[in-house]
């Protein structure tokens, strides 16, 4: 199951889900909300979408209409969706998500419980998966408490075909899970996020070898204005970085309004023609100053990396996450819709908001 949440975790919904049904030949997709499902149905996907996070009382007419496969994080839930399928003559699959210990959404065993007898009087709802999610799959030192989810899911799948339930999906792993617990955590679905994105450094296990991925995504901007200012000279809003030698400040239209987080103000680090440079004063909604004055031969136009590479020069998502305090799957999510994605791939090129969406200039 490709996770497709969050905008394709910031890198584009529609262009990844159309090059992952097409290309990758993705067997699921997995979404937080009914609205993202509805998105995909309305652009194409016809593959079976799982909306993670069930719906809210009044989608539940969306959830038949468009053929999106639920969770039902309560019982409340059951009723709606089985009156909405009735009246619409068709059936829906569910996939209830046990909790074995992340707390958050999944049934609790007297809620689970609950579900499979009211499902019984419910001719339209069809039980197709079963399944749990990990709370904390990458830390070795929470392995017990992992096998022990793994266990609990175990015994619900049990609960549920000793009454009789036959279901297709059994499904435990997000990308952490599947690195560390395998065969265990194997069930016959996996619901990866992160690792599909090629983000591997900050949510897997560090006990086991990182798997041979790369990452997908890398944030760049240009240099827009270039200019050299005395000593002594305050720069950007609230005058929190004052130059202390003569400075040559470069300008990228990259800021807080494309999910560059402000807390990067004089922390951060961007790499112009090949070195590492300061992101100096603050972080402003459309505009980041470098201060660019060790680099030689600076130029307007050239490329300021965010994330990503320029020859043997580095900044990881994970690293660029790490000055905030936060993780890689933060940083790429957090990218706004202003932001140009320019896909590389030539099978993306043709998927719908792709490249020509994006004026060309960006994608140069
Ligand atoms: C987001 C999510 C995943 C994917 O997690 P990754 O760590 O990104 O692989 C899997 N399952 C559920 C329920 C999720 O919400």
């Amino acid at each position: 199951m490709a996770m497709v949440k969050a905008n394709a975790y910031g890198h584009g919904l529609l262009p990844v889900a159309t090059f992952l049904q097409d290309v990758v030949r993705a067997d699921w997709f997995g979404v937080a909300t009914t609205e993202e499902g509805v998105a995909l149905r309305r652009a194409g996907i016809t593959r079976p979408i799982l909306v993670l996070g069930g719906f809210w009382f009044g989608q539940e007419a969306a959830i038949v209409h468009y053929d999106l496969a639920t969770t039902l994080p309560d019982p409340d839930y059951l009723p709606v969706l089985e009156q909405a399928a009735s009246q619409a003559g068709r059936t829906v699959a569910v996939h209830l998500e046990i909790d074995t210990g992340i707390g958050r959404l999944g049934l609790s065993p007297d809620q689970f419980t609950t579900v499979l007898e009211r499902l019984k009087a419910c001719p339209h709802l069809r039980l197709d998966g079963l399944m749990t999610h990990f709370a904390s799959a990458d830390l070795p030192e929470h392995a017990d408490f992992t096998r022990d989810q793994i266990r609990r899911h175990a015994l619900a799948v049990q609960q549920a075909r000793a009454a009789g339930w036959t279901p297709r999906y059994i499904h435990l792993a997000n990308s952490a899970g599947l690195h560390a617990f395998l065969p265990e955590a194997a069930g016959n679905l996996v619901r990866l996020g992160g690792l599909l994105y090629g983000i591997a450094g900050d949510a897997l296990s560090p006990a086991f070898p990182p798997p041979p991925t790369q990452p997908v995504l890398s944030l760049h901007a240009r240099i827009l204005g270039l200019k050299t200012v005395p000593p002594g000279t305050p720069l950007g809003y609230g005058c929190t970085f004052v130059t202390r030698r003569p400075t040559r400040v470069a300008t990228v239209p990259l800021g807080y309004g494309d999910g560059l987080h402000r807390i990067q103000s004089n922390r951060g680090q961007v790499i112009v023609r090949g070195r590492k440079v300061p992101i100096i004063g603050r972080v402003s909604m459309d505009v980041t100053m470098l201060d660019v004055t060790d680099v030689p031969d600076v130029a307007l136009g050239n490329v300021a990396t965010f994330i990503g590479s320029q020859g043997e020069t580095t900044i990881t998502a994970e690293e660029y996450a790490a000055v905030m305090g936060s993780i890689a799957l933060e940083a790429t999510t957090a990218l706004t819709a202003r932001v140009p994605r320019c896909y590389r791939a030539a099978a993306m090129s043709s998927a719908p908001g792709g490249r020509e969406d994006t004026p060309a200039s960006a994608c140069k």
